[in-house]
Formats: C-alpha cells, sequence, structure tokens
C-alpha cells in the first residue's frame, strides 16, 4: 500500500500544497517548526480519522481560517483510491472515498492503514497503561474497523455503570439491585469481545516482535509481550465473560465506595519483558527503543498478514533517538515498503540511495535533494 500524493488546504501552517511520493523511501527534511510532523499528522489522519497528537479536528485547520482539507491519491492490491476528508471550525468532518460521502468512520478505517513511530511512542514502556492499551486499540482498529464501535460502546456502558454505582454511595443503598445486574451483564459480554481480541492480537505481535529483537540483539536476549489484566488459563469470550462477571460482583462494595469500575479492559496493561526481567523496571534505554521498534515492525508485519500487503511506516524524528544499528535497519535494510522519515537535515540521510528527498520550510514542501555536507 502506498500513498503516492497528497493536497493540503489549510492544513495547520500549510496554506495551499501537494506533494507527491515514491513508493521507497520518502525524505522529509529542513529546520524545526517548518510542517514535517504537520505533513505525517496529515497522512496518518487518513489511516485513523483523527491527529496522532490528540488535536481536535478543528484545531488542525490553519489560524484564523475556518476550513480545511486533506486529499489524496491511495494505491493498494484494490486499485487507486481517492480519500479526501474536509475539516470545519463549524460542522462535522466530512470524509470522501472517490467523491461519494460517507457517513460511518468504520466505513473509512482500513482504506489507508499506516504504522506511526514518534518519540512520544520511546516513552511507551515506561509510560502509562493508557498509552499501552491505545497503542493496542489504534492498531486493531486499522485491521478491524468494528472494533472502535465495540470499544464505543463499552465506554458508554462503563459510564452508565459508574454513574449508577455514585448514585448507590450517594444514597448510600442498592435499591436498584436488577440495575447493577444488568450493567454488570452488558459490561461483561463487551469486556470479554475486547479483551479477547487484544490478547489475541498482543500474541501475534509477541511473536513478530520477538523476531525483530532477536534479530536487533543477535538474539542475546528474548522479549515477550503479553496481557495482563487476566489470568492465562481464562481462554475465550464465554470464559472471560463469566470471570468478569464474578469480579464485578465479588468488588462491587470497594466500587461503590471508590464510584468507579475497577475490572475490566479500561484496567487491563500490557506487560513487556526483556530477558525475563520487567522491562519498565531494569531495561536500558537502548533496550527500551530496540523493544519499541520491533513492536513497531511486527505491527507492519501483523498487517501484512491481515491484507497481504504491507501498510505505509511513518517515522517522525525518531531516527537521531536510535543507534547506528537501528538507524541502519531504517535507513537500508527496510525494502519494499513505504516509508517516510522526517528529521532535521543532518548526516544521517546523506547515504540514503533511490530516496525521495523533501525539503520544508515553513509549510512548503519542495522535492530537493539535500546538498552533501559542506557545501
Ligand atoms: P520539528 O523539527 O521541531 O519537529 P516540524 O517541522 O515537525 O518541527 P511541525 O510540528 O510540523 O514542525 O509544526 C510546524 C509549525 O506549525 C509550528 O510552528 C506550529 O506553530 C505551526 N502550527 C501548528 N498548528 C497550526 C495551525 N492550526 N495553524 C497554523 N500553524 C500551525
Ligand atoms: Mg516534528
Amino acid at each position: 500500500m502506498q500513498i503516492k500524493s497528497i493536497r493540503l488546504e489549510n492544513f495547520r501552517n500549510i496554506k495551499s500544497q501537494s506533494a507527491e511520493f515514491c513508493d521507497g523511501i520518502n525524505i522529509l527534511y529542513g529546520n524545526n517548526a517548518q510542517g514535517k510532523t504537520n505533513l505525517v499528522e496529515a497522512v496518518y489522519y487518513l489511516a485513523c480519522g483523527k491527529s496522532f497528537r490528540g488535536a481536535r479536528d478543528k484545531e488542525l485547520i490553519m489560524f484564523s481560517e475556518k476550513e480545511g482539507s486533506i486529499s489524496s491519491c491511495i494505491s493498494s492490491q484494490k486499485g487507486e483510491n481517492d480519500l479526501q476528508v474536509k475539516i470545519s471550525t463549524q460542522n462535522p468532518k466530512e470524509i470522501y472515498i472517490n467523491r461519494v460521502k460517507i457517513s460511518k468512520m468504520r466505513e473509512f478505517m482500513g482504506t489507508f492503514r499506516a504504522v506511526l513511530f514518534t518519540p512520544e511512542h520511546l516513552s511507551l514502556i515506561k509510560g502509562s497503561p493508557f498509552e499501552r492499551r491505545s497503542f493496542t486499540d489504534s492498531a486493531i482498529c486499522q485491521l478491524k474497523p468494528k472494533f472502535i464501535s465495540l470499544l464505543f460502546e463499552y465506554s458508554k456502558i462503563l459510564e452508565q455503570r459508574n454513574a449508577l454505582l455514585r448514585a448507590y454511595r450517594q444514597n448510600d443503598s442498592q435499591n436498584g439491585d436488577q440495575m447493577i445486574e444488568y450493567w454488570n451483564y452488558m459490561l461483561s459480554k463487551d469486556a470479554a469481545l475486547i479483551i479477547n481480541q487484544r490478547r489475541e492480537y498482543i500474541k501475534r505481535l509477541d511473536s513478530k516482535a520477538k523476531e525483530f529483537y532477536n534479530s536487533f540483539c543477535n538474539g542475546k536476549e528474548t522479549l515477550k509481550i503479553s496481557y495482563s489484566g487476566i489470568p492465562d488459563e481464562i481462554e475465550g469470550p464465554g470464559k472471560i465473560e463469566k470471570y468478569i462477571t464474578q469480579k464485578l460482583e465479588e468488588n462491587l462494595q470497594s466500587d461503590i465506595k471508590n464510584g468507579s469500575t475497577s475490572t475490566g479492559p479500561h484496567r487491563d496493561d500490557l506487560t513487556v519483558e526483556i530477558g525475563g526481567k520487567l522491562s519498565k523496571l531494569y531495561s536500558s534505554q537502548g533496550q527500551q527503543r530496540s523493544c519499541i521498534l520491533s513492536m513497531k515492525l511486527a505491527e507492519g508485519e501483523i498487517s501484512h498478514e491481515e491484507s497481504g500487503e504491507y501498510p505505509v511506516f511513518l517515522f517522525d524524528d525518531i531516527l537521531s533517538e536510535l543507534d547506528l544499528e537501528r538507524q541502519d535497519y531504517i535507513l537500508h535494510q527496510i525494502h519494499s515498503k513505504q516509508v517516510f522519515i522526517t528529521g532535521c537535515i543532518d548526516y544521517l540521510f546523506d547515504s540514503v540511495k533511490g530516496a525521495k528527498k523533501i525539503y520544508v520550510e515553513k509549510g512548503v514542501y519542495e522535492d530537493r535533494d539535500i546538498s552533501p555536507r559542506g557545501q
């Protein structure tokens, strides 16, 4: 899968620009604050339907403008497709595939797939469980767009259950026993589906990431990624549902006291171990970086397995964070995949052959080769 071209109008600091990309490595280079990440953000928007920087749609529109858009031509085994997103300060976004307006986000998801690696991901291992859950969920959503609706439905049910818990706490009674039974039932059902899909995904990620990690450290250490939150022996949606229901019943009194639900996929986490030791506590910076790069490459492999083609890889500003061997891997050893790499101009890009180089300055994109150093 490749993105052939993009046209941005009033997107962040980009007034009106078009760019064409090659099927291999595309390097976006230039000084700080010129619009490199903004372009990556626009490309990733086409895969996820939202900004990866947590920005709301209206914040993506150029200051003091009312409307903006991302238009692109995507090529995949299914042929070429035009994707367009129109964003406005006043109205909800509009999405078009081949100029036909679509109403559901899940119809859009999966048309274009991308794996993103930014400096924020470098804290994935040390960061909060929320970040690790988001990593897993956004990877699954691209493969199974229905998963978005499931997560949305679950969060609504969770809100309702928590509201009921708070009402019990306030009234100091549980008049509506049937109500809590109902919400326990609803929550367990969706929780089981989410946990089951996440676990399946993590199992696949673990086996692929292990291979990359092995090759990065010449087989000296083993990487292990597992889903934590539910015992391993509880397998399949039916058993998970029973387990969750039982936990919800057991913890009801403490949940009422806290006004929140203590069991479920909203509390689960990923456990990452290197050489049998918990990575969060014991791994060096370098080990963590190799581990995250392995997870990102593994994400791409799973996407390839599912659809028969590789997603587009977006490496925003991470090259200088990696050691020479990992840099070499990204610049020279990722073959037959479309890759975007951003960075400030420096020696890192000098050796890359056959790449398309785009110079970025003040929101303007210009095809330009990097001048040899010293000129
Ligand atoms: P760095 O090398 O520091 O990562 P970059 O080239 O990746 O820089 P971007 O993150 O793409 O920089 O941002 C470029 C500029 O976009 C910033 O100066 C920022 O102020 C500007 N910007 C962000 N949002 C908007 C917006 N809505 N309207 C206009 N400009 C914006
Ligand atoms: Mg940037």
